[in-house]
């Protein structure tokens, strides 16, 4: 464990987090209210007990068991008004760790059982971004997931949707859901539409399959960044290629332990990876469902894998050149990190 100084020390350097899940982040006591309002039945009221049935804990056996809470609270987001509401307060939440920019992904066809449109959607979902990004200074943008489960027009579709709202708050799409199950391969057809639009892509790969996935992801799905890729460790040439092309992994430290893509902390790639020179980037994925925020995520890797400030301001200064901003708002982000960074310098000895 860090120290209570040195945590509260990490919540306020400046981060990015590029990975996460708006359906995963909704807050226990957000998913009663709505509940309540909605007249839809949850297994609790109390909102602890509710805690437990929204998050996987330790316990957790696969990704495939990690992706069940995802179920209840998809039940209450339904509607314009609670698209809008969870949105902002994950804006909210993100400032609390002090985050400078976030990217939010959400699947929009999962959010149609009572008759949204996709672009209805997408625009409750930006509409509460935006404000919050307003209340609280944090620049936000949309991703848009395609789901393994899913067929391919359903899919395709999220892809056509997404081309809309290009550059207008969107800046790409992804693949998630259970690698297991339905492998990458799986997923050309789709993504080459995605690459025909020109629309950026990230996949969730190398979590609960091996180095293939990933493989394919970057060879044929085309892939700019890759969601997590613990697993690139099982093929050398593979991981040389990823560091040579600069591809960003956003990993996912305490989802990566829960999902069992590593079975321990003494076998998780993190610092072998960022001491190779990859573009090793730290991020959430799900902040109720893994019971996280970023600090916590960076705590861990100072606690367990030696990181020091310089070296998470680092994985932070990767985030940005990760993120799919443009140049010039890269450039501006950059500056506002490291200003913020070099201010916080000088009380570095006292608290590490
Ligand atoms: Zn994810």
């Amino acid at each position: 464990m860090v120290t209570k100084q040195a945590y509260s020390f990490i919540k306020q350097l400046p981060k990015v987090d590029l990975h996460l899940h708006l359906d995963g982040s909704v807050k226990p006591k957000t998913l009663l209210e709505l509940a309540r309002a909605q007249g839809v039945t949850l297994p609790t009221q109390s909102i602890a007990d509710l805690s437990s049935y929204m998050s996987v804990g330790d316990n957790c056996t696969s990704l495939a068991e990690y992706l069940r809470p995802f179920d209840l609270v998809a039940k209450v987001l339904q509607t314009k008004q609670a698209l809008e509401r969870v949105a902002y307060e994950l804006v909210e939440q993100a400032k609390q760790d002090n985050c400078a920019y976030i990217e939010v992904r959400f699947a929009p066809q999962q959010h149609r059982e009572q008759g949204l449109q996709l672009e209805e959607v997408l625009n409750a979902v930006m509409k509460g971004l935006t404000k919050g990004s307003c209340m609280f200074g944090v620049e936000t943008r949309v991703i848009t997931c395609c789901m393994r489960h899913h067929d391919a027009e359903v899919n395709k579709e999220v892809i056509r949707v997404a081309a809309k709202y290009l550059n207008k708050g969107l800046v790409a799409v992804d693949l998630a859901g259970d690698e297991n199950s339905f492998p990458t391969s799986l997923f050309r057809d789709t993504f080459a539409l995605a690459n025909q639009l020109e629309i950026p892509i990230t996949i969730h790969a190398g979590e609960a399959a091996g180095a293939e996935s990933i493989k394919e992801a970057v060879k044929q799905l085309g892939a700019a960044r890759i969601g997590h890729g613990v697993r690139l460790t099982e093929d050398d040439k593979l991981l040389h290629e990823i560091k040579k092309r600069e591809i960003p992994l956003e990993m996912c430290p305490i989802s990566n332990l829960q999902t069992k893509a590593t079975d321990g902390w003494g076998h998780y790639p993190i610092r072998y990876y960022f001491d190779q020179g990859l573009k090793v980037t730290v991020h959430t994925d799900n902040m109720t469902v893994s019971d996280t925020c970023i600090t916590k995520e960076f705590s861990i890797l100072m606690d367990h894998f030696h990181f020091t400030i310089t070296e998470l301001n680092q994985l932070t200064i990767n985030a940005i050149d990760a993120s799919f901003l443009s140049f010039q708002e890269k450039k501006t982000l950059k500056q506002k990190c490291l200003k913020q960074m070099k201010k916080q310098e000088q009380s570095f000895p006292m608290v590490v």
